[in-house]
């Protein structure tokens, strides 16, 4: 098995990848070249050079030959003053991704269980790390099917379930009275991520105290510093103590934590331009109506999920030679002939709205 030219060397390697990443394809992020990218739910808007530079200035200070502050310790501290929780609640991870990664990794093999559809990372990464996964199916509102959940949940107790909260890609919050009640009756972790909050105004984080099971993830991925890679999970702290344990000692360098520092001095101008992506969601969600064969659903977060009469592997390739990306779903079942558009800037949002209208004209002729 050390010559690479014996025939049977990847037939071998292959054979000791677990069979649940085997069975698997990885997960592709769209990166063709275009204009206007509207796939990956970010911030559009960008901070005025003068701000930029105060960034810059603060990474001069960055001594490049030591390592990063284990465990984000000062950053730790602001964040959970900023969430009015106790620091040791407060875990920061390398993007919410990690966080995901890092509570799969640490629990014990179970089930995980997750409305579909939902964020893909969450059957990923829980197969990944030797958990079954569940899905139930959302309703036709795309609100959680609680007697789904709950048939589910009674026969194979998930020491995880997921609730994406407002839901990527369907763009709603889910009723809080429902999740209440998954909170209430669930033997293991609710894990509530809120990567989209900023958007929806709405959160568990009030409820941190009073169920013991209660996980919180957020991001600053949404909010403006996706190239930074922070997420935050908010949680019991014996449940960080042990998470802890399991996440790496410099997991966020040392760029990205003067990034999260920079964000918290600054944060009004990133909350601001979230104002102004819910008022440009509310008009793109209006213009989306119009157009024919175009079904628009209302949005709490930074996207809109739309479903289309026509073809989306052909709407999809039609905007994009006009240099936009949006996301295509293009699945079988509950997510056949729905896209995902991430609300742009307002010139963004007129070009894409402008190729999406020629589009359906051409298709629908
Ligand atoms: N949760 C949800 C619901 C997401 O949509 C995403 C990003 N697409 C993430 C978590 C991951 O975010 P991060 O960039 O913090 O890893």
């Amino acid at each position: 098995m050390t010559d690479a030219g014996d025939g049977n060397f990847y037939g071998t390697v292959y054979n000791l990848i677990k069979e649940e990443v085997r069975g698997q394809q990885a997960y592709a992020a769209d990166a063709p070249y275009c204009r206007i990218r509207l796939d990956a739910n970010e911030n559009s808007f960008t901070i005025t050079p003068e701000i930029h530079n105060e960034f810059i200035d603060a990474i001069r200070k960055v001594a490049l030959n030591r390592y990063p502050e284990p465990g984000s310790s000062l950053l730790r501290g602001r964040f959970a003053e900023a969430f009015g929780i106790d620091r040791d609640m407060l875990m920061i991870g390398n993007g919410s991704d990690e966080l995901i990664q890092i509570l799969c990794a640490s629990l014990a093999s179970s089930t995980t269980l997750i409305p579909v559809p939902t964020f893909v990372m969450y059957g990923i990464t829980s197969l990944n790390n030797g958990h079954r996964v569940l899905e139930a199916p959302l309703d036709d509102e795309f609100d959680l099917d609680i007697d789904a959940m709950l048939e589910q949940m009674d026969a194979s107790s998930p020491a995880l379930i997921f609730l994406c909260y407002p839901n990527n890609p369907t763009g709603n919050c889910f009723s809080r009275e429902k999740m209440e009640t998954l909170l209430k009756k669930a033997t293991g972790l609710v894990v509530v991520d809120e990567a989209y909050g900023y958007f929806s105004g709405k959160s568990f984080l009030s409820l941190l105290g009073k169920y013991e099971n209660l996980v919180i993830l957020r991001t600053l991925s949404k909010i403006g510093l996706a190239a930074m890679r922070i997420g935050f999970l908010l949680g019991p702290s014996p449940l960080v103590q042990e998470l802890n344990k399991v996440r790496l000692p410099y997991n966020v360098n040392s760029i990205s934590q003067v990034a999260a520092g920079f964000y918290l001095d600054h944060e009004e101008i990133f909350l601001d331009q979230a104002g102004e992506i819910i008022r440009e969601r509310d008009q793109l969600f209006t213009a989306l109506q119009r157009i024919k064969g175009i079904r628009p659903y209302r949005s709490d977060a930074n996207f809109i999920f739309f479903s289309c009469l026509f073809d989306t592997n052909r709407v999809y390739r039609s905007v994009l030679d006009e240099g936009i990306l949006i996301k295509n779903f293009n699945a079988a079942g509950k997510l056949k002939n729905y896209m995902r558009v991430t609300v742009g800037k307002p010139e963004e949002n007129k070009v894409f709205l402008e190729a999406l209208e020629r589009t359906i004209a051409k298709l629908g002729a």
